[in-house]
């Protein structure tokens, strides 16, 4: 659709594509500038041959510009945004297009934003600005509105296992479910972590939510693998998960009349603690510490639930 407008001469001045952390949308920026500035692009994709392919490759192209945090700022500066919109001022050396990518874009200070904006209402010729975003709800009106959105999806889990396996990650599935869903996050999170380990303390979680698997031994168990946050999300998904793979009824075989079913209900109530603990997030606790609080109440639960089901 991009390059469709680019042939047409249809191509807006400012781009604004918001995706989940880890979906592609740095690549996705990447390729369509190398597209736009290649002499002769191919099937909407960069020949990779010409004088200025090489220069995209080499990361040296004149016309392609690229913000980034520098170091570890966690924002995008005024003084980053100024020094860019000067560059956009200077004529092109390949011509037509002049690209800017501005990376985390929400993460641009007001004062930033407020910078940009007269670059965004008066854009020189041949100005392309490309906005990458996670959440652009963190972005002024004013930004977004002169800005044409597009939206990358998470893919569907098949297609992002099968790249994943392509890649060589190993246990892909729980490095997708370790990234919610995203690719190239979840790529990066094998490499990080013990994806064989999460496994196991996945196989471990399960039977402490169905049978008795001691709170603290899980608790010991995962801390050596996942701090309190990721440890939480992950127990989180994995109770929602089980509740949907699961029949419910009751250990009597009567299904409850009243409300849902007492193992549904009591898995509820897991979930709860979960998010529960997820927003206190202390992060002065240790891992362990917190783990074993949160599943010792939730074992609690279980056999208080079960309980008044038998009787
Ligand atoms: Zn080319």
């Amino acid at each position: 659709m991009l390059m469709r407008a680019a042939s047409a001469e249809r191509l807006h001045h400012a781009y604004l594509i918001v995706g989940p952390t880890g979906v592609g949308k740095r690549d996705f920026a990447e390729r369509l500038s190398h597209a736009l500035l290649c002499s002769e692009p191919a099937e909407n994709a960069p020949c990779g041959k010409c004088p200025r392919c090489a220069l995209n490759t080499a990361g040296t192209h004149p016309d392609l510009t690229r913000l980034e945090w520098i170091d570890k700022a966690r924002v995008i500066s005024v003084d980053q945004i100024r020094k860019l919109t000067e560059q956009l001022t200077l004529t092109t050396t390949y011509g037509p297009n002049r690209i800017a990518i501005i990376n985390k874009a929400h993460t641009m200070t007001r004062a930033a934003a407020n910078s940009l904006l007269k670059t965004l209402e008066e854009p020189g010729k041949g100005c392309v600005l490309i906005l990458l975003a996670d959440n652009d709800a963190h972005l002024p009106v004013t930004i977004r509105s002169r800005c044409q959105r597009v939206v990358l999806p998470l893919p569907d889990p098949s297609v992002a296992l099968e790249w994943l396996r392509e890649q060589k990650v190993s246990n892909p599935e729980i490095a997708l479910e370790f990234a919610h869903g995203a690719p190239l996050r979840a790529k990066e999170r094998g490499e990080e972590v013990d994806l064989g380990a999460i496994a196991e303390v996945k196989n471990r979680f399960i039977e402490f939510l169905t049978l008795d698997f001691e709170p603290a031994e899980l608790a010991a168990t995962t801390s050596t693998v996942l701090g309190t946050r990721d440890a939480l999300t992950l127990f989180l998904q994995w109770t929602t998960e089980h509740i949907k793979n699961v029949e419910f009824s009751s250990p009597t075989g009567r299904s409850s009349t009243n409300g849902p079913p007492a193992e549904r209900q009591y898995l509820s109530r897991a979930l709860e603690r979960f998010q529960y603990s997820l927003r206190l997030d202390n992060p002065s606790l240790k891992t362990q510490t917190v783990l074993e609080g949160v599943l010792a109440d939730i074992r609690i639960m279980r056999v208080r639930t079960r309980a008044e089901t038998i009787q």
